[in-house]
């Protein structure tokens, strides 16, 4: 085994294993039987988009990430509890004109707090992911600490480093057959290597996800994780100039 395709997470295993960027189930749950007849756009980097014949194109994944125990097995409960919270968040969308904020404690049937930290470890799986990609695009010569990533993963506890904001296309589209994902804007300490903060969106139709990785401690209004002091968070209108674009190159349907 190569050294430097160890998991990131366990540091123990091959990373063997491709992470799903657009998870399959909730494809499914927002597109349903008409995936059958139809592509798929993916954009990458929001403008460059692509037609994929299926959803289990190795479009939608980051490959050879992680490893099949931590992907199938120590993170199953965090998967699980994003399928639920995106499918809630996504009974907003109709009303997401009329309502500007949501109330977490909504978003679960049971076990709200359990299943509110796991599914901030699903975007912080996510993230890692997207991150390792990225630095493995850079040749290795951009830096990233994994450990505390990693560390709330096996523990399951709440990670301190990455944030959540959501909400939706504000722009009068239709439910779009469309997932987006952005590149990781970084920022460094002065004149390093070393990624102190970095910045990712993606989008399942008008939903938008942004996830935020900061060393800092301040700056973080209007963005979420289990250690907020409220759980009632801005639904925001995404209508900045990077969704405009995306939404131009969007396929109705
Ligand atoms: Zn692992």
């Amino acid at each position: 085994m190569k050294l430097n395709n160890l998991c990131w997470i366990c540091q123990l295993k091959e990373a063997n294993s491709d992470e799903h960027l657009f998870k399959k189930s909730l494809i499914k749950h927002i597109w349903g039987q008409r995936l059958n007849t139809i592509d798929i756009t993916k954009s990458v980097n929001f403008g460059e988009s692509k037609s994929v014949q299926s959803i289990g194109s190795k479009e939608f994944t980051v490959q050879n990430i992680i490893c099949t125990t931590c992907n199938n097995i120590t993170t199953s409960n965090h998967d699980r509890a994003f399928h639920e919270f995106s499918t809630r968040l996504l009974s907003y969308i109709p009303l997401s004109l009329d309502i500007n904020s949501v109330d977490l404690s909504q978003m679960f049937s049971k076990n709200t707090k359990q299943n509110l930290i796991w599914t901030q470890l699903y975007f912080v799986k996510v993230f890692g992911c997207c991150i390792k990609n990225h630095i493995r695009q850079k040749q290795n010569k951009e830096k990233f600490k994994f450990k505390k990533l990693a560390l709330s993963i096996l523990n399951n506890k709440p990670c301190s480093k990455i944030w959540i904001s959501f909400g939706h296309h504000t722009l009068d589209i239709k439910n779009e057959l469309s997932l987006k994902s952005s590149k990781l804007s970084c920022e460094f300490y002065n004149g390093g290597k070393y990624i102190k903060q970095a910045n990712w969106l993606f989008t399942f139709g008008k939903l938008v996800f942004a996830v935020k990785f900061s060393e800092l401690n301040n700056n973080h209004q209007a963005w979420w994780n289990p250690n907020s002091t409220s759980n009632i968070v801005p639904f925001i209108g995404f209508t900045d100039i990077v969704l405009k674009e995306t939404c131009n190159t969007r396929i109705p349907i």
